[in-house]
């Protein structure tokens, strides 16, 4: 080995590798098998003294941790809401590595400047969201809100006549968050972030939407501190849509900032068959969504999106004398980072990819594989489907709590694919989440039968 690291030949064997495991996904049992120590001993636990070439360094690592790796990319992984990386998006993710921008600044970099300039215009355009919006691309979902209810946070206290970047939250009016019980749990870990404590919770319906009647009640009550409504876009459990028409409005009327968390769920705005889930959500001030989850492209990739770019940039600018500013604004003003990774790249990859009437299919095959899932659990005579199917969640309980964690416990066992269990509405529940843009009828129709066969055994 010289002194010089064999670049080229660590990337060709990168490549190679990943391309042996992607042909690998369609056969491969989607949870791993090895666990963590055995991980953890086939690498092997001592930091070397000296160097090793990258091309070996990269057989090494594919070596140990093949057995540790979940199929999450495979087109039978339905757990939580994993969505699978569509290869546009993966390919201008290696070069989005090998480019190595730093996309805070946007004269410096401008292709990444450029490029992520193209991807919020898109964004905004798909969605049906004010042209004049900003979007900041951020890590993921969680991180979306904190920027948000960041901006949002400022927004309402300065609305009071309180500076909170000058004078802090002590001594502030305070904010009041209502957000309805079945919120995602990232919204209260985001309000912990801003120090805005836990949030008020609003009653929900059988599907987990809010009662815009009590947001109304709520905001009546005399309690006149400045407020911030967060709604839901795609519940986790049944995938329902919170009424924005009406709770905005009522929102609105008492001054409150409008949130929407739609980290999977925003994305049903591409499509014409599912828009009408989001009527009225345009009227909002502030959108979270993931681009990793429904438009899959690869981790981390989050959207923040904010109506009034001023109260972004008021929350997340920082200024430095040796930083480049620019007038148009730099893309770091808008996130909670400085130095980040160039991540639009594989937005615009995907958008571009796709078009628009790709996107509108990918969201549609996905909500189409969920109608299929509730359609052959239907008929399974005693499963049951739980919710409304109005878009990528399904959720399921086969009799009784202990029958319905056997099941899911045998269906991970088999192996044939990978769905998670939860608890909704004090119910144990099998969640599917389909969520990847690979998952095919043949792959519904094998999960199916894998289900089937679980059930029957556990009898
Ligand atoms: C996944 C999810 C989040 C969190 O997003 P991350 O990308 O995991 O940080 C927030 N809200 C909802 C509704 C989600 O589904």
């Amino acid at each position: 080995m010289g002194d010089t690291p064999d670049a080229a030949g660590a990337l060709v064997r990168a490549h190679e590798h990943a391309l042996t495991w992607l042909s690998s996904l369609g056969d491969r049992a989607v949870p791993p098998s090895a666990s963590v120590a055995e991980v953890v001993a086939a690498l092997g636990a001592e930091l070397p003294a000296g160097p090793t070439d990258p091309s070996a360094v990269v057989d090494l690592l594919v070596n140990g941790v093949e057995g540790g790796l979940t199929a999450m990319p495979s087109g039978r992984f339905f757990g939580f809401v994993i969505g699978g990386t569509h290869p546009a998006g993966m390919a201008a993710d290696w070069l989005t590595s090998a480019w190595d921008q730093n996309a805070g600044l946007r004269t410096v970099t401008p292709a990444a400047t450029a490029v992520e300039d193209l991807a919020e215009a898109w964004v905004l355009d798909l969605l049906g969201l004010d042209a004049g919006s900003a979007v900041g691309f951020v890590t993921g979902g969680t991180m979306a809100n904190f920027t948000c209810l960041a901006a949002a946070r400022g927004a309402v206290l300065a609305r009071a006549g309180w500076d909170v970047g000058n004078d802090g939250l002590v001594g502030s009016p305070g904010v009041r968050v209502l957000v309805g019980t079945e919120r995602h749990d990232s919204v209260d870990l985001v309000l912990r972030y801003l120090g805005l404590g836990a949030p008020e919770l609003v009653a929900v319906d059988e599907q987990g939407r809010v009662d815009p009647a009590a947001i109304r009640r709520m905001l009546g009550s005399g309690d006149d501190r400045p407020t911030v409504v967060v709604l839901q876009a795609g519940n986790i459990h049944s995938g329902a849509f919170d009424p924005f028409e009406e709770a905005i409005a009522a929102a609105h009327e008492y001054g409150a900032w409008v949130h929407v968390d739609g980290a999977f769920g925003l994305f049903a705005g591409a499509s014409p068959a599912y828009r009408h889930l989001l009527d009225g959500y345009e009227a909002a001030d502030s959108w979270a969504t993931d681009a990793h989850k429904t438009l899959n492209v690869p981790y981390d990739c989050g959207l923040a999106i904010v109506r009034d770019p001023a109260a972004l940039r008021a929350a997340m600018s920082m200024h430095g004398d040796y930083l480049i500013h620019d007038v148009a604004g730099d893309p770091f003003e808008k996130v909670p980072e400085l130095s980040r990774r160039a991540r639009a790249f594989t937005v615009w990859a995907v958008l571009r990819s796709l078009g628009r009437s790709g996107v509108a299919a990918l969201v549609e095959g996905l909500a189409g594989h969920a109608r299929a899932f509730a359609d052959g659990i239907a008929d399974i005579d005693g499963a049951e489907v739980l919710n409304d199917v109005v878009f990528t969640q399904v959720c399921v309980a086969f009799g009784d709590d202990a029958r319905t964690r056997d099941v899911v416990r045998r269906m991970l066992d088999d192996g044939t694919a990978w769905a998670s269990g939860s608890v909704w509405r004090e119910r144990a529940v099998l969640r599917i989440s389909v969520s990847n843009w690979s998952t095919t009828n043949a792959d519904v129709e094998r999960t199916l039968n894998a289900l089937r066969a679980a059930f029957t055994a556990s009898a």
